[in-house]
């Protein structure tokens, strides 16, 4: 997956390839999908959400520039695989589910996993984290119609921030990083993500 998926599309982040080559993805598949974990392709993980394709999980973590030192958000914790990814690399991670069920699956895994530098949240996303900001770095793994205006506030000075940014269907991969002046952008692809529902994003429903 790392040789064939990663590294031949251009990945050269040596933190992120190490944690995507240790972090046993199959782990975070229903089993009946176990044979397909490593396939270049997103999964369905229940509750109509999905794990996202290796490559976008690696180019998302590889965006942020993560370092052994940082504090990151992740909005859309899913089955925790990104979450087990961000925490091999940085200090601590805090991720926020909306779904209660999916975030009780992960944080079981993820203690399964001896990942102890992880905190999950049940809740909107949308919102932020505000008592554990400012963050080094933030993801967000459902596609929004803009950035959220909260997570950019509680971006340090320097922090990066990666959003999947369009409609319901097809979106862009957004980067920024948080300048004095405002937030610097740079788009990084095509993506399709399941859409990001909450106050500054999508109203639930079709
Ligand atoms: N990062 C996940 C993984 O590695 O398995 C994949 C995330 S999945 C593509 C998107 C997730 O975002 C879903 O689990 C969905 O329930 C969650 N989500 C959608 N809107 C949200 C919100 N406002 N706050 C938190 N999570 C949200």
């Amino acid at each position: 997956m790392v040789v064939r998926q990663l590294i031949a599309r251009g990945l050269t982040d040596r933190r992120t390839l190490a944690a995507m080559a240790s972090v046993p993805r199959h782990l975070f598949v229903p089993p009946s999908l176990m044979s397909a974990a490593y396939d270049d392709s997103p999964l369905p993980v229940g509750q109509s959400q999905t794990i996202s394709q290796p490559y976008i999980v690696a180019l998302m973590t590889s965006a942020l520039a993560p370092r052994r030192t940082a504090r990151v958000l992740e909005i859309g914790t899913g089955s925790g695989y990104q979450t087990a990814v961000l925490a091999y690399i940085v200090q601590r991670v805090y991720s926020i589910e909306r779904l209660p069920a999916l975030a009780e699956s992960a944080w079981d895994r993820l203690r399964q996993l001896g990942c102890d530098n992880v905190e999950i949240h049940v809740g909107d996303g949308t919102l932020g984290w505000p008592d554990a900001a400012p963050f080094d770095g933030i993801l967000v793994t459902a596609a929004a119609p803009e950035i959220p205006a909260p997570l950019v506030e509680q971006l340090a000075l320097g922090g990066r921030i990666a959003v999947p940014v369009g409609d319901r269907v097809l979106q862009e991969l957004i980067v920024g990083v948080k300048r004095a002046s405002g937030l610097e952008t740079r788009r990084a692809g095509p993506c399709r993500f399941v859409p990001l529902i909450g106050r500054f994003a999508f109203p639930e429903g079709p």
